[in-house]
């Protein structure tokens, strides 16, 4: 098969078989077919991840900031170096098109790993001056054993995204993918070996729910960092609060997209195109509630439709196709039982909707128009391609209905009028928002959910706190008087 890995786990510096575990077939969603095949872990192969992860850190942690910034920088270059081989694996894991993953997987993976290697040697605590003299002072520490638990949208960036920021602050961690996409995670591991990273800081382990929940719940783990979806937010948010551990959500959405009548009406549309339909709509953040303001409902439709009809829907490996099936037929099947609700609930299918007629898990981009808040298509996350219109008359009615949703994760605004712009942002309930633009989650600012949405925020200096913790030490400088 031509992406079987050497082995399915990654642990201790090698790779690591167990034949006793279930098997995991990974199937490429273009074509169907089984491009790899795994074991989920066993009981004893997580035990051999997580000693040898708690093993590993007090040595990890002992390094200077430096000398370990400077492995994850390192190891961001041997990203970039392979980033069309890494691409391809990402393409044939997920199903997206090959011009997605060369600018947004292994890449922004890379940036991630710069970004946090350039700010590992700057950790520090801070002296705080008290009266007469005493003082405080703080020591940064790194929380222990980190277990990173991934989605199958961005695998290599998720990896990443949870790993830079754990590692820079002298952490180790354990990752599972999630199964559907088992495939880059290990290519990670193996780069930052090369990176000169110590053998153990980076382990991987491949399963279902279950070994996450073993990870979880095992009492040398202090911190967990979840991407998915809600349900599986609970559960492990809920199995890590037993042992207090530190937790980073980072769960699903429906965010609003707000679109004025004064808007640039082509950058609205490419705001909502990107929104919608990068990763044939398989993106946490989402704008999948587009609000059009009623003036230009119909130009707003009739453009993006012109537009919609020039998707290049095909062979993900062909670097001119934009729009690539969906990661697996469970996937597909979730988001067509979408479509029919919403054609049974009364809205208007205004462009797509259908399978495609081809092997592989294709749905078209899809548009319903006249969707009103009630309906499940737009209330409930379908993380596939089909995008909700709703109309709206003013801002003050508008932001009421954006924000009536238990998510909370991104939102965005689409105006000429500077002020309206930075108003509507300010009462969003949304942990990004985007002012004429959408989508964008680079290394240096912070990304995360409110409400649902999570709990706690990835990239940008904040990711630090979430892998970090403070110990205080105070120093008298004067007698001690007790008082007998
Ligand atoms: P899931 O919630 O189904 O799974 C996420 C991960 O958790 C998988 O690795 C899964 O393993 C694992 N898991 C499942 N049950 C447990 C458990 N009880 N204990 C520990 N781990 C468990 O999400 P999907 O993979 O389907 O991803 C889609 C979801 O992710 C969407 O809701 C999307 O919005 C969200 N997401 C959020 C992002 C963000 O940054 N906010 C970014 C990307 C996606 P297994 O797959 O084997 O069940």
């Amino acid at each position: 098969m031509k992406f079987q890995p050497k082995a399915s786990h990654f642990i201790d510096g090698e790779y690591v078989e167990s034949i006793a575990g279930k098997t995991i077939e990974v199937i490429y969603p273009a074509t169907g077919e089984t491009i790899a095949q795994l074991q989920a872990a066993t009981p004893a192969i997580v035990e051999k991840a997580l000693q040898s992860a708690a093993a590993a850190q007090k040595a990890w942690a002992a390094m200077t900031g430096t000398e370990r910034g400077r492995i994850l920088r390192r190891a961001a270059d041997i990203l970039r170096t392979r980033n069309y081989d890494l691409s391809v694996i990402e393409t044939h894991d997920t199903g997206k098109p090959i011009q997605e993953t060369l600018v947004a997987d292994a890449s922004a993976g890379a940036d991630a790993l710069e970004y946090f290697g350039g700010l590992a040697g700057s950790l520090t605590g801070e002296y705080i001056p008290l009266a007469n003299g005493d003082f405080a002072y703080t020591i940064r520490e790194p929380l222990g054993v980190c277990v990173g638990i991934g989605a199958w949208n961005y695998p290599i960036q998720i990896a990443c995204f949870k790993a830079a920021p754990a590692l820079a602050c002298g952490n180790v961690m354990v990752f599972k993918p999630s199964e559907t996409t088992p495939l880059s995670a290990l290519k990670l591991a193996e780069v930052l070996m090369e990176a000169g990273a110590p053998k153990g800081i980076f382990n991987v382990v491949q399963g279902y729910g279950e070994v996450g929940s073993a990870l979880v719940s095992d009492r040398r783990v202090a911190k967990v960092s979840l991407t998915g979806s809600v349900p599986t937010g609970r559960k492990v948010y809920a199995a890590a609060a037993q042992g207090m551990k530190h937790v980073t959500m980072e769960l699903g959405g429906k965010s609003p997209l707000i679109i004025f009548d004064d808007a640039d009406l082509d950058n609205a549309i490419s705001g909502a195109i990107i929104g919608n339909f990068y990763s044939s709509g398989q993106i946490c953040s989402n704008g999948t509630r587009v609000f059009v303001q009623k003036g230009i409902k119909t130009a707003f439709l009739d453009r993006l439709s012109a537009r919609l009809i020039t998707a290049k829907i095909g062979d993900p490996m062909e670097p001119e196709v934009n729009f690539g099936p969906m990661v697996s037929e469970r996937q597909m099947e979730i988001v067509k039982a979408y479509i029919v609700k919403g054609v049974e609930e009364g809205a208007r299918l205004a462009f797509g909707g259908r399978q495609l007629d081809r092997p592989g898990f294709y749905l078209e981009p899809t548009v319903f128009a006249d969707v009103s808040d009630d309906m499940a298509i737009a209330r409930e996350e379908i993380f596939g391609p089909v995008m909700s219109v709703l109309d709206f008359d003013t801002e003050e009615e508008v932001l009421v209905r954006a924000n009536a949703t238990e998510f909370g994760l991104a939102a965005g605004v689409f105006t000429k009028d500077l002020s309206r712009a930075h108003r509507v942002a300010k009462e969003f309930q949304a942990g990004t928002c985007y002012i004429n633009t959408y989508n964008l989650a680079p290394a240096e600012a912070p990304f995360g959910g409110s409400k649902l949405s999570g709990v706690g925020r990835e990239n940008s200096k904040l990711a630090i706190n979430h892998f970090s913790e403070m110990k205080t030490v105070y120093i008298s400088m004067n007698d001690l008087r007790a008082p007998y």
